[in-house]
């Protein structure tokens, strides 16, 4: 085989079909495995096995010849692996199999080789297959990890839900009409349910549109709230990434991040409504009937908010009006500010001498004043984390202590975390203001309160190269 021609891709079927393995070494196992998942009718040739191999030919699940290989193994074979440790054995076998007519597999010369064994990501009867060739097997299998990672599991329940139905559409609809059939359910709000867990929904819904073919699927708009953490691209989950992607609509704050908003599809329409403390653009009941609106229209509308949508995101106000207009919608978490704030500085939330809770408070001004419960927040073994907490800072710092904690109580000010800007400002109750108002603090600001701040000293890991300097 030249290796500058590519190999064709494709999947074998080989239910009864015979497969010579020669070897039974790690690799081997791993190759009967899936030999035997397939359904093959395998055949191990090897002096000596690994404990898998002779678990399954004691079940009477394989054949296995406890000799070395010769020639005449390969007769009648489809298939063959030539993947003993001796090269002159797999050389022999090769020259054999080509003699016959049999594809064959050498494990240690990828361009002697018929064809090759790809890297697989599974998702039930869905399978990716990447392969290089034979020029860079470890490429294959690092993608073959990123594409695990990023495709979600119930991509395999959504093939199996196709499965169930193809036969009825294929007799109910039209050729021309069943791929523009399949492709509103497989990228549209059915394929969201399954996604979401929802199967005996996404049924129904399916059967009701096959019920209904000429009405076309009805192109029913949603609502995405979804989380989009505290800055760093990389927090995302994959499923606010794929919402991300699938969006008509994007809907966002000043919060989020210019680099977390490029990751949207790129042909969405995007609007900014938001809300940075003085400078409103949209008021509340306007993002909300914006959203009803939209979604009436029949898009998909992507509702995107800094951390969690559910943590001082006023998240549970947007989705009530959807609920009440009876839009459907889910709500994707997105890492906290608090939590990716104190993973970023190296600050534990909870520690098991230093702090058995830890609370989450806003620290936003009404009309000059904060009512908190004061007596509580000042409780020691906690932590306390202070959201909208910039302008509020020197009341929050004077009320803990009157409210009883020292004066040397440490508190830490996180800006901008998880970004390369982030910053940190420590100290205590008593200097922490003073530090603070001699720094510029622009962007997005928490105030971590308790003694797991001092963990910061030996745990402090991120540090980003434009901001050493500015380690208090
Ligand atoms: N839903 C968001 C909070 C919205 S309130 C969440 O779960 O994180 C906005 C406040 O969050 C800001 O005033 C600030 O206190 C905090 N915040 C958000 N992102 C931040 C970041 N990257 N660094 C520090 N604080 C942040």
């Amino acid at each position: 085989m030249s290796n500058t021609v590519p190999s064709l891709p494709v999947f074998l079927r080989l239910l009864d079909r015979p497969v010579l393995v020669a070897g039974a070494g790690h690799v081997a196992s791993r190759r009967v495995d899936r030999l035997l998942a397939a359904g093959a009718r395998v055949t191990v040739v090897a002096p000596t096995a690994q404990a898998r191999i002779r678990e399954w030919a004691d079940a009477g699940r394989l054949t296995w010849h406890a000799r070395a290989a010769v020639a005449a193994d390969v007769d009648g074979q489809l298939l063959v692996f030539a993947i003993t440790d001796d090269g002159d054995t797999n050389a022999m076998l090769a020259k054999a199999a080509a003699a016959r007519n049999v594809l064959v597999q050498r494990a240690d010369d990828a361009a002697g080789s018929d064809f090759l064994v790809p890297a697989v990501v599974q998702r039930d009867a869905l399978q990716i297959a990447i392969s290089s060739d034979g020029h860079a097997p470890t490429l294959a299998r690092i993608l073959r990890t990123r594409l695990d990672a990023w495709i979600p599991r119930a991509y395999g329940d959504l093939a199996r839900l196709a499965g169930e139905f193809r036969d009825r559409v294929k007799t109910r609809l039209p050729r021309q009409a069943r791929a523009r059939f399949w492709l509103r359910v497989l990228d549209g709000p059915i394929a969201e349910k399954v996604f979401s867990g929802r199967m005996t929904e996404a049924r129904a819904d399916l059967d009701d549109a096959l019920s209904h073919p000429e009405a076309a699927l009805p192109t029913r708009g949603e609502v995405y709230l979804v989380g989009g953490g505290p800055g760093d691209p990389d927090l995302l989950t994959s499923r606010a990434l794929r919402l991300m992607q699938r969006a008509d609509v994007v809907l966002h704050d000043s919060l989020i991040a210019p680099a977390i908003l490029e990751m949207a599809n790129p042909d969405a329409e995007r609007i900014h409504v938001g809300k940075r403390a003085a400078r409103h653009t949209l008021p509340q009941e306007d993002i909300n009937a914006l959203m009803v609106r939209l979604a009436g229209e029949g898009k998909r509308v992507l509702r995107l908010k800094g951390g969690d949508p559910f943590v001082f995101g006023r998240g549970g106000e947007e989705i009530a009006q959807l609920a009440e207009a009876g839009i459907a919608f889910q709500v994707v978490p997105g890492i906290t500010a608090a939590s990716g704030c104190a993973a970023y500085a190296g600050i534990p939330l909870t520690h098991r001498d230093y702090a058995q809770s830890v609370t989450f408070v806003t620290g936003h001004l009404k009309a000059g004043e904060l009512e908190l419960p004061w007596g509580q927040l000042a409780q020691r073994g906690q932590t306390v984390v202070f959201f909208m907490a910039v302008k509020s800072l020197p009341i929050i710092c004077e009320k803990l202590r009157a409210h009883g904690l020292a004066a040397d109580w440490p508190a830490a000010l996180v800006i901008e975390g998880t970004t390369v800007r982030q910053r940190l400002i420590v100290g205590s109750l008593t200097d922490l203001p003073a530090r603070v108002a001699s720094e510029v603090v622009q962007g997005p600001a928490l105030l971590i309160v308790g003694e797991v701040v001092r963990l910061n000293e030996t745990l402090g890991w991120f540090r980003p190269d434009s901001n050493t300097d500015t380690q208090a």
